[in-house]
């Protein structure tokens, strides 16, 4: 199974740094999440075709669908109002492997993490729909960690890094252990 990975927004937050809150940017977490992502897959025997953060989406679905993945997985970090906080995994509105996904890899960052399960989510296209959902040939699901402006969740997002990416790797073998 080959896994194309992409953190959320620019490189180094220029232009585009993402949600922010609590000294923390969302662009950073993900970055660093993903990275701990693709040495724990690659750990795992799991075939990495790609790690790409890049504020074209345009590029991000390309390079993708170039590297002929069969799993993209995105990686953010929410925001709302300062008191909505836990974890959600988006995925294509209808696609079943992308539900299969989503499912994998929510239940092993809210059991590791111990974040409010805000369960899996179908983005329609025209409605909700999330470009790199849309537009990919993998299996793909965007993975929104947890909430960058609420206190208790961005105290995981800055202290546990580590965790958050093991549950994703997680997430991802369980997936492929499905099919
Ligand atoms: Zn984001």
């Amino acid at each position: 199974m080959k896994v194309f990975l992409n953190a959320g927004h620019a490189p180094d937050g220029n232009p585009d740094p993402g949600a922010c809150g609590y000294g923390l940017r969302e662009c950073d977490v993900a970055k660093n999440v993903a990275d701990l992502v693709a040495g724990y897959l690659v750990a795992a025997g799991v075939e990495v075709v790609g790690n790409l953060q890049s504020d074209s989406l345009h590029e991000v679905v390309s390079a993708s669908n170039n590297s002929d993945a069969d799993v993209f997985v995105s990686i953010h970090c929410n925001a709302c109002n300062g008191t909505a906080n836990g974890t959600e995994v988006w995925h294509f509105y209808g696609s079943g492997e992308g539900e299969k996904l989503s499912s994998c890899i929510q239940n092993q960052i809210v059991d590791a993490l111990g974040t409010v399960d805000r369960g899996v989510k179908g983005a329609k296209p025209g409605a909700n729909g999330l470009y790199v959902l849309s537009n990919t040939n993998a299996v793909a699901v965007l993975v929104e960690l947890a909430f960058i402006d609420h206190a208790g969740d961005a105290e995981l997002l800055n202290s546990r890094q580590d965790e958050f990416a093991r549950a994703i790797a997680r997430g991802v073998t369980d997936y492929e252990g499905e099919c």
